[in-house]
């Protein structure tokens, strides 16, 4: 898990800190499926503005899953840019609004912030290509590699002979 210690800023109000960071970044679960971050560990910069009212957070990074197609499961990489902004009051209140849920006791949680903001860019099916064929949910080959239906199997004389069995049941 990576943090950064918001300490070692030691920002004025109007000022503002740029830096490099590198996050380690925690595998994901999309529809039961587990996909790895690649790189696991993404250079990223992270930038941190202050105001009399409060500190904005921003942090950009590109990274890539890979994981199986939702559809096919062949090996699939998707590749995603990732800005996110966060906002932190000086005095929140209390109001949730006003705080950044990744921002505590001066820690500011890279990890968590990075993973999440990187599942929000991906889609919520991965797939390696948007027209992927899947599977064939009768005989389960690769539909994209062998295109094919079942109704000339059904055409099939012995096929014909078990219809007619089952139009008898
Ligand atoms: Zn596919
Ligand atoms: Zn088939």
């Amino acid at each position: 898990m990576t943090s950064f210690n918001l300490r070692q800023a030691k920002l004025r109000s109007g000022e503002q800190l740029r830096e490099e960071v590198e996050i380690e970044l925690e595998p994901f679960v999309l529809g039961g499926q587990e996909y790895a971050p690649e790189p696991r560990v993404v250079a990223a910069q992270l930038s941190i503005t202050k105001a009399v009212t409060g500190t904005v957070y921003e942090l950009s990074f590109s990274a890539a899953v890979s994981g199986p197609c939702f559809r096919c499961l062949r090996e699939t990489i998707v590749e995603e840019s990732v800005h996110a902004r966060e906002y932190q009051a000086a005095n929140p209140g209390g109001d949730p609004e006003l705080m950044s849920e990744y921002v505590h006791d001066d820690q500011l949680d890279l990890s968590s912030w990075a993973r999440d903001a990187f599942a929000l860019q991906l889609p919520a099916k991965i797939l390696h290509a948007p027209d992927c064929a899947g599977l064939c949910p009768v005989c389960g080959k690769d539909l994209n590699e062998e295109p094919h239906t079942h109704d000339e199997l059904a055409a099939d004389p012995r096929w014909a002979a078990l219809d007619e069995l089952r139009g008898q049941l």
